[in-house]
């Protein structure tokens, strides 16, 4: 396992659309590894998509306070209910937080780590999560859904971001 420098903006990883993950053989579960490494590396991270590692592969990693790590391959948004206005931050616009519009709940389907089936309903803090870390899939930032600059915000490092 190891810990791995995540990219941040504007390095041209980030801007491109990961591929699927056909077989999950033992270097998808090496990336899987240190995915889940680098997460918590350090306190406030709350997930990650393999292209901030500098890996184009459609896998995320979800770690949240009092929830079980998450991991999924090829995961897909099957349903997104509801609408709000909240604060985002992005391991990879590190000092920055946006206010942006995403979804109340998600319905989230995907792999896990052996291959399984799994499918997620979730909301809160998850459901983000969820839509920020898929949005990396996509080559999307949190900045490219800002409606204006003036909705970006210089934070302290010690908030979550993902
Ligand atoms: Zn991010």
């Amino acid at each position: 396992m190891a810990v791995f420098q995540i990219r941040t903006f504007p390095d041209p990883l980030l801007k491109q659309k990961a591929k699927r993950v056909t077989t999950i053989d033992r270097s998808i579960k090496k990336l899987i590894s240190d995915m889940i490494e680098t997460l918590h590396a350090e306190p406030g991270r709350a997930g990650l998509a393999a292209p901030q590692i500098g890996v184009p592969l459609r896998v995320i990693v979800i770690g949240l306070p009092e929830n079980e790590d998450i991991v999924l391959i090829n995961p897909q948004i099957a349903r997104r209910r509801g609408e709000r206005m909240i604060d985002e931050g992005c391991l990879s616009v590190p000092g920055y937080i946006g206010q942006i519009k995403r979804a109340e709940s998600v319905t989230v389907k995907g792999r896990d780590q052996n291959g399984k089936e799994t499918r997620i309903k979730a909301e809160g803090l998850l459901a983000q999560a969820l839509e920020h870390e898929i949005d990396h899939l996509n080559g999307v930032l949190y900045l490219d859904h800002l409606e204006s600059v003036e909705q970006l915000r210089k934070i302290e490092p010690e908030e979550p971001q993902m």
